[in-house]
C-alpha cells in the first residue's frame, strides 16, 4: 500500500510498475510516468494528461518528485560547469558537465563523501557520511538538463560516468535502479556504453552489476604492483589485482561488454616510470581493455605532483607498443576545482565511515574522482 508522500524516483523500473499496480492501475502507466518525468522533464501530476484523472488524483496524495537545490553554480573558462547541490538533510554533493564538440559528459557522485581513503583522493579527504539515495542519483541528471536549458547551452548529455564523490559499488542498492533508470528507453535512454560505472575495485559488487544491468566499466588501477596499488588504493588489500583483473575478464566475458577501461593516475615519481608501465602491460595480458592514463589535478594539503608530459608520453608510448589502447585524459575544469580527483562537496557530518571498509592511510597526501 502506497503510502504519503512516496518518492517515486527512488523507484527502478520495476518498482514503479508495481506502485502503479498497488493503487488499481495497470503497469503500463509506469512507462508514461517515466516518459512525463524523464523525457518531458514534467513534474505536476496534474499535468500529465494521459493518466486518468483518479490516477492524477492519488499521485497528488501520495507521491512526490523532490528536487535537488543549486547551492552553487561555477562555469569554467573551458566551459566546464561544476554543481554544489544541497540535499534535504544538508548535504552537499558536487556534479560536473563537461562538454566537447560531439558529446558532453555528466559525471555524477554516488556518496556524500567517501570511505575508501584512496591517497590520491580530494573526496577522501572529507570522510563518509551517507549513501546517496536512486532519487539523489537520477536527481543530479535531471538538475543537469534543467539548467543547462535554463543557461541556453547548445550542449546535451551524452555520456554519464559514476565517477564523482564516492564509490559507486558501496552504493548498489540504490545505484541498479538509477542505472535502470539512466538504460530505459522509456526514461533517460542512455545507450549502455553511454554509461560507465567507475569502481576502485569491489570484486563481489562488479559481479553483482554485471548481472544486474548492462553498464560500461571503468576500473581505477593505478598501479601495476599490489605493494603499490595498496599504498593508493587500500581496498587493493581486500581485493589484490589478480583478483581484480580476473573480475574484469568476467564482466567482459558475460556481457560480451568488449573492453573494460583501466583509469591509471600519472602521480609523479610514484607510478609513471617505464617499469611500471612495462609490468602494468604484463599484468593486462588477457584482460579485454583499453587504458586512460589521468594526469593527477593536485588539491590543497596533497603530497603528490602531475607526472610530466615526458613521462606520460613515454608511459603511453610503451603500452601503445605492447598492443594496448592508451588515452591521456584532457584535464578539464581545473580553474574551478572541477577537474578529475579534485571534488569534494560539503559534508555535515565528516566522521562517519563505512567500518566494513575503513582503511589506514599509508601515504599522507591525497578524487572528479578516480574511481
Ligand atoms: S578515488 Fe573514488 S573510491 Fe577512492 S577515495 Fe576517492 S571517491 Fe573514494
Amino acid at each position: 500500500m502506497a503510502q504519503p508522500n512516496t518518492n517515486l524516483l527512488n523507484m527502478g523500473p520495476q518498482e514503479l510498475e508495481g506502485f502503479f499496480k498497488s493503487l488499481g492501475h495497470q503497469g503500463f502507466r509506469a512507462k508514461q510516468f517515466m516518459q512525463w518525468v524523464y523525457q518531458r522533464d514534467m513534474t505536476e501530476f496534474s499535468c500529465m494528461h494521459d493518466f486518468p484523472l483518479d490516477l492524477r488524483r492519488q499521485l497528488d496524495e501520495l507521491a512526490s518528485l523532490p528536487t535537488l537545490t543549486v547551492h552553487t553554480e561555477k562555469t569554467s573558462k573551458d566551459e566546464t560547469i561544476k554543481w554544489l547541490l544541497e540535499m534535504d538533510d544538508g548535504n552537499k554533493i558536487e556534479t560536473v558537465f563537461i562538454p566537447d564538440t560531439k558529446r558532453g559528459t555528466l559525471c555524477i557522485s554516488s556518496q556524500v563523501g567517501c570511505a575508501l581513503n584512496c591517497s590520491f583522493c580530494a573526496t577522501a579527504t572529507q570522510g563518509f557520511n551517507r549513501n546517496l539515495s536512486t532519487s539523489e542519483i537520477v536527481g543530479q541528471i535531471m538538475l543537469a538538463k534543467r539548467r543547462l536549458l535554463e543557461l541556453g547551452s547548445s550542449h546535451k548529455i551524452t555520456n554519464i560516468v559514476m565517477m564523482g564523490m564516492g564509490e559507486p559499488l558501496l552504493n548498489l542498492d540504490n545505484l541498479i535502479p538509477a542505472l535502470q533508470i539512466m538504460r530505459s528507453d522509456y526514461a533517460f535512454g542512455f545507450a549502455k556504453r553511454k554509461v560507465t560505472v567507475s569502481t576502485s575495485g569491489l570484486v563481489p559488487a562488479m559481479d553483482k552489476l554485471n548481472a544486474a544491468v548492462d553498464v560500461a566499466l571503468a576500473v581505477s588501477l593505478h598501479a601495476p604492483s599490489d605493494d603499490l596499488r595498496t599504498q593508493l588504493v587500500p581496498l587493493n588489500k581486500k581485493y589484490p589485482i589478480a583478483e581484480l583483473l580476473a573480475a574484469c575478464k568476467r564482466y567482459c566475458s558475460i556481457k560480451k561488454s568488449n573492453k573494460v577501461t583501466i583509469e591509471y593516475v600519472m602521480l609523479a615519481g610514484v607510478n609513471d616510470s617505464v617499469a611500471n608501465a612495462r609490468l602494468l602491460a604484463k599484468q593486462l595480458a588477457n584482460v579485454p581493455c583499453k587504458v586512460n592514463l589521468i594526469p593527477f589535478n593536485p588539491f590543497p594539503g596533497n603530497n603528490y605532483n602531475c607526472s610530466s608530459s615526458n613521462a606520460i608520453m613515454a608511459f603511453q608510448r610503451c603500452l601503445v607498443e605492447r598492443g594496448y589502447l592508451t588515452t591521456v585524459r584532457r584535464t578539464r575544469g581545473p580553474d574551478i576545482d572541477a577537474a578529475c580527483g579534485q571534488l569534494r562537496g560539503r559534508l555535515r557530518d565528516k566522521t562517519k565511515r563505512n567500518a566494513r571498509f575503513k582503511v589506514t592511510r599509508q601515504v599522507v597526501t591525497v578524487g572528479r574522482n578516480l574511481s
